[in-house]
């Protein structure tokens, strides 16, 4: 199966954290959606493998993604290797995406830093006919970065707002993490009440970007090539609001 937008984190929870609203909008479009989890996240505090797989698989149906898949990579260990390198390369082969979306470049977490780095890597090698890994070659046309434990000024920003109780949804169906029960184990960065309030400030500010209630913001590096100007959609919402100024 081929997917048109293949997102991939470090850990089971990333990819709804950082830009769970624009797959659930592109899924919506009829776009095909998966998931790929680096890490069954392990040496997370609270939770198993187990249970992780079960949440993250009930996320992913919340979310409409086609796919969702956990490479077993170890979680706090990732490093740019070649071993690392080979599994995310051929599942970026599998599934032909034509955007591929992993973690921004700065982030506090080092399993995040290097994810993408990781991705960035494999999206390239991935288009080398010969490099030694299983799958024919494919590099994806469009790389794009989403925010998770930093914040960046974004190059593009998706208005996520009809599906906002749906991220907040797939992100709560991650209970091991951050339900705030009272049989939780261990009280951590992330069950805190006040975790849950960042997300939802940060997108409710990246709304504030494009005077929408809430949006996800998107780091892009590569330069966008455009031949028609005109095709630029520019404010369309001021322009909508013929009174405003
Ligand atoms: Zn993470």
């Amino acid at each position: 199966m081929q997917l048109d937008i293949l997102a991939i984190g470090p850990h089971p929870d990333d990819v709804e954290i950082g830009i769970g609203g624009t797959l659930i909008k592109h899924a919506d479009m009829g776009y095909k959606c998966g998931i790929v989890d680096l890490t069954a996240g392990e040496t997370g505090t609270n939770g198993t493998p187990e249970i992780r797989k079960q949440e993250a698989l009930k996320a992913a149906e919340v979310m409409g993604m086609m796919t969702r898949d956990c490479l077993g990579l170890p979680d706090a260990r990732l490093a740019v290797t070649e071993e690392m390198l080979r599994p995310i390369i051929e599942i970026i082969r599998r599934y032909q995406p034509k955007i591929v979306i992993g973690p921004y470049s700065k982030d506090r977490h080092p399993d995040h830093l290097r994810a993408h780095q990781l991705v960035r890597e494999a999206a390239h090698l991935a288009g080398l006919h010969k490099y030694p890994a299983a799958g024919e070659a494919h590099r994806p046309p469009v790389v794009l970065q989403f925010l998770l434990g930093a914040y960046s000024d974004p190059s593009i920003v998706v208005d996520i707002t009809p599906y906002y109780e749906r991220k907040m949804e797939a992100i709560c169906a991650h209970a091991s993490q951050f339900a705030l029960r009272a049989d939780i184990e261990v009280q951590t960065y992330v069950n805190d009440p006040a975790f849950m309030r960042g997300i939802r400030a940060r997108d409710q500010f990246v709304g504030s970007l494009i005077q929408v209630p809430y949006a996800e913001g998107i780091v892009m590096d590569e330069h966008v090539e455009i031949n028609d100007l005109m095709s630029l959609p520019g404010r369309q919402r001021m322009s909508h609001n013929r009174n405003r100024r």
